[in-house]
């Protein structure tokens, strides 16, 4: 075999398993197909504290501005401010970035060949052989183990026939100049006139600029030019966009993530909070249980679906439960009519609430949260928000 891992696209998820395949000894490649790692980019960069500590960065360049909490908009445009006080999130250049994780693979050991895309993996004897094509052209390389972290239109899963992501949600987002009430809040926005099931955003970058967006099933660009246009908060606030983009954003996992000599990681595999959307977090946590496994089985000669099935009983072990809750309340969340939502946000608008939801708000295992507000409600006798809440969790 030419590598013992390959692995195949060279986002946060990509750049974390090939640093743990190296750091575990394995000869590792890395396989970007732009000629730029983290461009183009398709990602708002809200990130949370633990999400940074999980990529292993520190508080870099890429950094462009620090959150305290948010502005949350009712459909009737009521809307409640969290105020964490102090550092909740911080919003990442993910062009900086994702070149930052991919350095680090690098400097743990990792190869990585740019401007190189894998066309097609075909099983061989001990392993499997990746088609790519370069700059010097299109040639086979071999390894014992492929990790398939190229996205959510993961080529690699479809062709390893572990098959497709259960649902995808379509994302845009134009970068504005923008006068925030607050540059220090982010203002998130719900209800049928822009964000039908789903939610929109306006989150502040550094200087005058900000990142508007929403998640939609479909006609995403008309609910952006509306909430653009129409909202009384975004439309007097938010001039000018100079760069628009659009992605997939998985809702769900694939039923399995492994087979012979093949992993899946991060979007391609569906590790993606439903709530929020974001994938940076899990996707890194899951990208290191891969890495580490990969390089394992690989050096021990056995990377047979059996023994790559410890990545897989890991990930789920660590953050299925979560990923199920988060299913469960955006299922109910998505059944919620405007009326609902009115009501659901006039009753979090409550001091002690605010306090609750502040002291345990965290938007990588928001479990913690829901049982907090579930005991907080039963002591006050707040029976409607109870019932609320049992219906999300159970
Ligand atoms: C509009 C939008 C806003 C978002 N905002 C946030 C946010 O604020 N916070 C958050 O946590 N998440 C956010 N996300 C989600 C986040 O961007 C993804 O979860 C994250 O990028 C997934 O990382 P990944 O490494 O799995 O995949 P990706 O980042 O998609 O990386 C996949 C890489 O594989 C490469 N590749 C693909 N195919 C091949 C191939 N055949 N050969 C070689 N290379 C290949 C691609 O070029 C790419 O570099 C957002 C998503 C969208 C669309």
């Amino acid at each position: 075999m030419d590598y013992d891992v390959i692995v195949v696209g060279a986002g946060p998820a990509g750049s974390m398993a090939a640093k743990y395949a190296a750091l575990n000894g394995a000869k590792t490649l890395l396989l970007e197909e732009h000629g730029q790692v983290g461009s183009p980019v398709a990602c708002t960069g809200l990130i949370s504290r633990n999400a940074l500590d999980e990529c292993e960065l520190g508080e870099g360049s890429f950094i462009n501005k620090r959150i305290r909490g948010a502005f949350v908009h009712s459909p009737n445009n009521h809307n409640i401010l969290l105020d964490g006080k102090r550092t909740m999130a911080y919003v990442v250049e993910r062009k900086i970035m994702d070149r930052e994780m991919a350095r680090r693979a690098v400097n743990a050991g990792a190869e990585i060949l740019i401007s190189t895309k894998a066309e097609g993996i075909t099983p061989v004897p001990g392993g499997i052989s990746v088609k790519v094509t370069g700059p010097d052209g299109t040639e086979d390389i071999t390894a014992s183990v492929v990790i398939g972290a190229d996205g959510v239109k993961s080529k690699v899963a479809r062709a390893a026939g572990l098959g497709n992501l259960p649902h995808v949600c379509s994302a845009i987002q134009v970068e504005a100049t923008y006068e925030p009430r607050n540059p220090d809040f982010v203002e998130m926005f719900s209800g049928s006139r822009y964000a039908p099931k789903h939610f929109a955003w306006a989150v502040p970058t550094s200087g005058d600029c900000c990142r508007v967006g929403l998640i939609s099933d479909e006609h995403a660009h008309e609910y952006l030019q509306r909430l653009l246009t129409e909202h009384e908060i975004v439309s007097k606030k938010a001039r000018s966009a100079v760069d628009l983009i659009m992605g997939g954003v998985p809702v769900g996992t694939l039923k399995r993530t492994v087979t012979d000599n093949i992993m899946i990681v991060g979007d391609a595999a569906g590790q993606v909070k439903p709530i929020s959307y974001g994938g940076i977090y899990t996707g890194a946590r899951c990208a290191r249980i891969a890495g580490e496994v990969a390089a394992k089985a690989a050096l021990a000669g056995d990377a047979s679906s059996a023994r790559l099935m410890e990545y897989e009983r890991r990930w789920r072990a660590d953050i299925g439960r979560e990923l199920m809750m988060m299913m469960r309340f955006r299922q109910m969340y998505g059944r919620m009519t405007d009326q609902d939502l009115d009501e659901a946000l006039a009753l979090l608008d409550d001091p002690e609430i605010s306090e609750v939801m502040t002291k345990y708000g965290d938007i990588d295992r928001p479990s913690k949260l829901a049982f907090e507000l579930l005991k907080l409600s039963k002591n006050r006798g707040m029976w409607r928000l109870m019932g609320l809440l049992v219906k999300l969790l159970f």
